[in-house]
């Protein structure tokens, strides 16, 4: 059930309600990451408190997940179409975890959910500039001025793709097709599959096989594990 801040910080010792409303105020109180001020603001009893950057006694502690999403799942938490989400996939995790950034119902491959919002507010950051390694199945065989449009960046809704890396793995002549690994390091919607119709090869499968230094080519679709405190140390 949710609960007023102060009244929880109250109850787990920090100070009086009165003086639990003062740190509130002063911007010493984060709820998953994020500074709160507004008094009235609840929180639910699986969110993340911190006073002056310590865990809250008894709040959830911070996990980190890897999960190889498979295909046919959202990305959001919840869905007005009511399709499965990648929370589900997550069955075990017992923590309210989000996933720091999208990918679409019919992509797949490594995606990080976790229950710190600083840090993922701090990865989707452009200014992060995270590498995501996708490998992408087109329509045609793009040609070397192709693949350099997409390096050099390429004009979606008015904006320029920021530099990418491009690379053709393959090709199947007899059925028109290729494989591309494109890295990106901006996450706007859709935007490989709009980078790659911009230059004239719509995609028809895609797969981001890293995210940062966490690659998934040891999970099974669908499947999760927990990051290594390395892991989390790297990222941040
Ligand atoms: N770019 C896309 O077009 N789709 C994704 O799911 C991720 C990146």
């Amino acid at each position: 059930m949710a609960e007023r801040l102060q009244k929880i910080m109250a109850q787990a010792g920090v100070a009086s309600r009165r003086a639990s409303e003062k740190l509130i105020e002063a911007g010493r109180v984060k709820v998953n990451g994020v500074v709160v001020t507004t008094l009235g603001t609840k929180v639910e009893p699986h969110d993340h408190i911190e006073v002056d950057g310590s865990p809250l006694e008894g709040s959830q502690k911070h996990v980190y997940y890897l999960l190889n999403k498979p295909r046919g799942v959202v990305t959001t938490a919840s869905d007005d179409k009511n399709r499965a989400t990648v929370l589900d996939v997550l069955s075990d995790v017992t923590e309210r975890v989000y996933p720091v950034g999208r990918l679409d119902y019919d992509t797949t491959g490594a995606l990080l959910l976790t229950n710190d919002g600083e840090l993922a507010n701090q990865l989707m950051h452009p200014r992060y500039r995270i590498d995501k390694v996708y490998v992408a199945k087109v329509k045609g065989i793009p040609t070397n001025d192709e693949l350099k449009t997409l390096r050099q960046g390429v004009v979606i809704d008015g904006q320029k793709t920021a530099e990418a890396r491009a690379e053709i793995l393959r090709t199947d002549t007899r059925k028109n097709t290729a494989t591309l690994e494109l890295t990106i390091h901006e996450g706007r919607n859709h935007q490989v599959k709009n980078m790659l119709k911009k230059v004239g090869h719509p995609v028809l499968k895609l797969h981001r096989e890293r995210y940062g230094m966490l690659e998934v080519h040891d999970l099974v679709s669908g499947e999760y594990r927990a990051l290594t405190h390395n892991e989390v140390q790297q990222l941040k």
